[in-house]
């Protein structure tokens, strides 16, 4: 996959390149990363990139001449890819965004600096929107890196182990169970012994009830809509039943 970056921060992009699984996706050529200079399409003597707004107000906006020759070039070479401005205003990424994005034959991301980019250039040139989260950043760069580098690994062959990905948190619903590694005992705490036991499927039944019971207490609103198997549900009403227990308990008791 080709990631196109119409950026006036190329250089940014470099920090990809440093280290770990993007790197090496990069060396392996299952991706490639590259930023176009938006200041380069730029006509006047100045380069300039930004104006004042219409209306008046305060901040600049990104012009629409540049810009619009920027991602015409991108399309131009990469015809295929799909074209995303990063914006506050845009569809929220996660996990399932990311999924979707993988499957595309290319991206092209726009960042916009300033109060961001002219409208008529978002509503003839782009094809979607995408915010990283509900607040503002000074630019899309850091943006176009979140997707990026979540959306690199899960393109076939950029993790050791595909497995990884699928057991993500997100990718199955919940969040991922917890993760232990040597030594077995740390500054006094312990190993769960069902890891150490060697039993595939007594190991695989803990995962997932310990990712079912880290959804419901940090994010229960990931298991609205989730599809649940019959032994969550056996497993969720136990736990319930344990819980009503104890409360029934209390009160007796006080
Ligand atoms: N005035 C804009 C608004 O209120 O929607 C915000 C402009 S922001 C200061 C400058 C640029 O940063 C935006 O054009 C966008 O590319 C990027 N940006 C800021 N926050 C972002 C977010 N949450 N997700 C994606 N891009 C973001």
């Amino acid at each position: 996959m080709n990631f196109t970056i119409l950026t006036l921060f190329p250089e940014m992009f470099s920090a990809l390149l440093v280290g770990g699984i993007v790197k090496r996706a990069v060396e392996r050529q299952y991706i490639s990363i590259e930023p176009i200079n938006i200041r380069s399409f730029a006509k006047d003597r100045h380069r300039t990139v930004d104006d004042r707004p219409y209306g008046g107000g305060c901040g600049m906006v990104m012009k629409p001449e540049p810009l619009a020759e920027a991602i015409r070039h991108a399309r131009e070479k990469h015809p295929e890819a799909y074209t995303l401005v990063l914006t506050p205003q845009g569809r929220l990424f996660n996990q399932q965004v990311a999924q979707e994005l993988a499957g595309c034959a290319g991206l092209i991301l726009v960042c916009g600096r300033y109060e961001g980019i002219d409208e008529r250039v978002r509503e003839d040139l782009v094809d979607d929107e995408l915010s990283v989260g509900d607040y503002v950043l000074t630019g899309g760069e850091l943006a176009a890196m979140v997707v990026i580098d979540a959306v690199s690994r899960l393109i076939p062959g950029t993790l050791g182990s595909e497995r990884s990905a699928q057991e993500d948190s997100f990718s199955t619903g919940l969040l991922e169970y917890p993760q232990y590694t040597r030594p077995k005992s740390f500054e006094g705490s312990n190993v769960p012994e069902v890891l150490l036991s060697g039993d595939h499927n007594a190991i695989r039944r803990w995962r997932r009830q310990t990712s079912l019971v880290r959804t419901v207490l940090k994010r229960p609103d990931l298991l609205m809509d989730q599809p649940l198997t019959r032994d969550d549900i056996e497993f969720m009403k136990k736990l319930q039943q344990d819980i009503n227990t104890i409360i029934g308990k209390q009160s007796i008791a006080s």
